[in-house]
């Protein structure tokens, strides 16, 4: 098969062929359901109770506050309606950047009585600070804010927002998905309430993810039924891809340091020649992830560089990879006040441990002559 350079690391990740070798047996010969009380339900249930201890400790946490779930987007629904389903209806705030698995059960939740607030973004996609201290005054009952965001690799200062929203009496949420293996990610040092992480981004399998939740914290879960974590989240577990989840947080934590710091070399290397280009990257004057640059250039559609980049043997995104059914520019881009028309130019490359310095080069050159047979196009048609 025709393999394209894989420049697309915030979709999702190749299997680390570790966490396969962990995952094969218990694909193959062992299998157990974890609440049977024989030996294979015994094994089952260990392998298990390994992999929560290796979460917990990739992020700090107890391994009693993780709570496994089919994905990143389980976790937040579970955060967002689950803590709601206990309270009387109240101020839900979350971030104008975030995912859609936090903004479409945030709109559900709104027409289930509560009140919605999106928290503003300056324009380098960081958390305003003037409408934040407007919310906090607004007393929210729930806040979620993102700690990197998917498409700029913006970072926020989570723990200084969990603190403000716990002292305004508030349950403080983030969604750790793009962090995770990428920077340091401690449950305590953040401070929040509950966190969500997700295996695929790091390497692990999809079909894992979890939400990190402080014990002293009441959920309705959203799938009931046996009672498996802790209640919170009925269904025979996926004991494969949990046990995936555990060796792949291992191994993304374990080389972490040295591996953002080469990924920032390699992105550092790709903006300046995309700046070269004459491309606009935006969220440089903020804080971010190592591995993510969100560029455009006026005049350029994102979704046809990204065509033409997949063309020319290199895979990225236009804008978010979950929302590219969607032909709306960037909704993150947009918070940040960005102008439609550049909006819908926007290309993400998100890079990973395959990632080497001569992709990066080969990226450049088909990107400045696909750019340069675009000009020469529409050159031609102001002519005609
Ligand atoms: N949150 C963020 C920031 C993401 O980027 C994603 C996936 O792209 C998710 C949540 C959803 O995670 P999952 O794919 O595991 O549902």
């Amino acid at each position: 098969m025709f393999a394209p350079v894989y420049l697309d690391w915030n979709a999702t990740t190749p299997l680390d062929p570790l966490v396969r070798a962990a995952m094969l047996p218990w694909l193959d010969s062992r299998f157990g359901n974890a609440s049977s009380r024989h030996e294979y339900g015994r094994q089952a249930r260990s392998a298990i109770d390994e992999a929560r201890a290796r979460v917990a400790a990739a992020v700090g946490a107890h391994a009693t506050e993780v709570i496994f779930t089919s994905c990143g987007s389980e976790a937040n629904n579970l955060f967002i309606k689950g803590a709601a389903a206990l309270m009387k209806p109240g101020l839900l705030a979350i971030s104008a950047i975030e995912h859609p698995c936090v903004r479409e059960p945030a709109k559900q939740l709104r027409r289930g009585g509560w009140a919605l607030r999106e928290i503003a973004v300056d324009a380098a996609g960081r958390i305003a600070g003037d409408d934040w201290k407007a919310v906090l005054d607004a007393r929210p009952t729930l806040v979620s804010v993102m700690l990197a965001n998917n498409e700029t690799g913006v970072l926020q200062d989570i723990a200084a927002l969990a603190d403000d929203a716990k002292t305004a009496g508030a349950w403080f949420h983030s969604d750790a998905v793009q962090a995770l293996g990428k920077i340091p990610v401690d449950f305590r040092t953040l401070g929040v309430h509950a966190m969500t992480l997700s295996a695929h981004k790091i390497g692990g399998p999809l079909g894992a993810g979890a939400l990190v939740i402080d014990k002293r914290i009441e959920l309705a879960p959203l799938i009931a039924g046996g009672g498996q974590e802790r209640g919170l989240r009925s269904g025979t577990e996926n004991v494969a891809a949990i046990v995936g989840f555990g060796v792949a947080c291992e191994r993304a934590t374990a080389r972490l340091e040295d591996e953002a710091r080469r990924l920032a070399g390699l992105r550092d290397r790709l903006e300046a020649g995309l700046v070269a280009s004459g491309m606009r990257i935006f969220s440089v004057e903020a804080p971010r992830l190592p591995n993510t640059t969100f560029f455009a250039a006026d005049g350029f559609d994102g979704e046809t560089l990204v065509a033409k980049l997949d063309r020319a043997g290199f895979a990225c995104a236009s804008g978010s990879a979950c929302s590219s059914a969607n032909p709306e520019p960037s909704h993150t881009l947009l918070a940040m006040g960005v102008e439609r028309d550049v909006a819908r130019g926007a290309v993400r490359v998100s890079l990973g441990r395959d990632t080497s310095m001569a992709d990066v080069e080969g990226f450049l050159a088909a990107f400045e002559r696909l750019t340069n047979e675009l000009n020469k196009l529409t050159a031609m048609a102001v002519q005609s």
